[in-house]
């Protein structure tokens, strides 16, 4: 490959973070890169309970894909949906029936979400992995609301929230958040518990994850805002009008939120690559894909034999970076390539207005509006493209920090006033 004068053609699919950091490695490069997305935009998955719960905007926390070929001439962007490999033939068929060749191919095309099982939860349940979920799960409170408020507050809306893990808390949190709060101003027919928020878990503590400490806070913090919180039975069936749990209890729910954990799509098996454990693609310590010199995949879709990394987005970001490189060796000839080691930065969750949990790898343990602003920083500052940074931070703080109980950060019934020539940004694709 070094000594032609053809240029290495690296095709990656899925513009999330691994992707996006994938690509952005390749630049002034001499490669030509081919991202491949089903959406147009990037998702910037961490902060969709935010757009459930009408804190921010969907085009906020989205990013026009082909923006990034403002910044990286060797960079093509190909909307379309990757059905199948062809390894032998180092090519990629999609879902209209057209195909791509490579040179270099890397897989990082996220999973999804995992029903387990469970009859009932993908027909009655709403999940958050997309922007368009996002926004049913909005408009499904909003019209909600809407009948109560017709019925001069008198019914109450149960949402339950299946699963305690950091999206079922947030949801949970921004809900109870929005209810003490923007929702006393706009809908004055209402009574103050519009909401009846319980999380369903099936072991015996909110975010796992987490030490003792912050989840014992997060779990008061949550009590605090009304949440109720009902451990030691999972779902074991979901309808229309609500939820049973395993150990027999039926529980009444006008919105039912499915936040129980991700998998790997069924539609991986038919890529011809190798699956591990969760249908996860099976990658080396060097993160190409088993049997496969020149396919890589980075994120939360593959993980190794032995041990599979938490699915993050430091990891996907990190994994593709290093995958990046790892193909730039391979054209320099260079065949000694190197392991990932990924670098823990930590882990966060926000529960509510000022209240947030944040564990750094060196013990420090953040919480409150300490933890907040560290959770602000990192999302907002470092995994957010800069074009959204301004209108998320602002619309963040001022909902979060700044007018605690007031109505004039909420995109319900006005955001931050920024002037609209600013506001009309290329990426925003709502
Ligand atoms: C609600 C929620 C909250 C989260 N909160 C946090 C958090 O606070 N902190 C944190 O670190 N992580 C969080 N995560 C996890 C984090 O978002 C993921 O780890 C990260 O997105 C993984 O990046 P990725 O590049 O592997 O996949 P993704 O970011 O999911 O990107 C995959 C991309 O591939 C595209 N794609 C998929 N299949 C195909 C196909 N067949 N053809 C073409 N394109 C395809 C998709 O459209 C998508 O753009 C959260 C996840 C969710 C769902």
């Amino acid at each position: 490959m070094a000594s032609t004068n053809r240029v290495p053609h690296v095709v990656i699919i899925g513009g999330g973070f691994g992707g996006v950091a994938a690509a952005r490695a390749f630049k002034r490069q001499r490669v030509k890169v081919t991202l491949v997305d089903r959406n147009v935009y990037k998702t910037f998955q961490p902060l969709l309970y935010q757009v459930a719960t009408a804190g921010l905007n969907p085009g906020d926390v989205t990013m026009f894909l082909r923006g990034l070929r403002l910044g990286q001439r060797n960079l093509r962007f190909r909307h379309a949906e990757m059905q199948t490999i062809h390894p032998q033939e180092n090519r990629v068929e999609f879902a209209d029936g057209t195909s791509l060749g490579y040179d270099f191919l890397i897989v990082t095309t996220g999973v999804t979400t995992n029903y387990m099982g469970v009859p009932g939860a993908e027909q009655h349940s709403m999940a958050m992995y997309t922007r368009t979920q996002a926004m049913a799960i909005r408009d499904h409170i909003f019209s909600g609301l809407e009948q109560m408020a017709r019925r001069n507050g008198r019914l109450q809306c149960n949402v339950v929230v299946v699963g305690g893990g950091a999206t079922g808390v947030e949801v949970a949190g921004a809900l109870a958040d929005l209810a003490r709060g923007e929702l006393r101003a706009v809908y004055p027919e209402l009574e103050d518990d519009a909401f009846n928020i319980m999380i369903v878990q099936r072991g015996d503590e909110v975010l796992k994850p987490f030490s003792e400490k912050l989840r014992a806070f997060s779990a008061k913090a949550l009590t605090d805002r009304g949440v109720q919180l009902r451990f030691g039975a999972g779902v074991e069936t979901v309808t229309e009008t609500g939820v049973t749990l395993t150990d027999g209890t039926e529980i009444r729910s006008d919105l039912t939120v499915w936040a129980a954990g991700v998998t790997a799509p069924e539609h991986v098996k038919n890529w011809n690559l190798p699956q591990g454990q969760g249908g996860r693609i099976l990658v080396t310590g060097t993160q190409q894909v088993e049997g496969h010199a020149n396919i890589f995949a980075a994120g939360d879709i593959c993980g190794t034999a032995k041990d599979a990394l938490p699915q993050l987005a430091q990891v996907a970001i990190q994994g593709g970076r290093h995958a990046a490189a790892q193909v730039l060796k391979l054209i320099a000839g260079d065949t000694e390539l190197e392991p990932f080691a990924y670098h823990d930065k930590g882990i966060m969750a926000t529960i509510g207005r000022r209240a947030a949990v944040a564990e750094l790898p060196n013990g420090i343990m953040l919480k409150g509006t300490i933890g907040w602003l560290a959770w602000l920083a990192v999302h907002v500052m470092t995994l957010i493209g800069h074009r959204n940074r301004r209108a998320v931070f602002m619309n963040l703080f001022s909902l979060y920090v700044g007018m605690k109980g007031t109505h004039q950060s909420n995109p319900i019934v006005g955001e931050v006033s920024l002037p609209a020539h600013k506001r009309a940004r290329l990426h925003d694709q709502d």
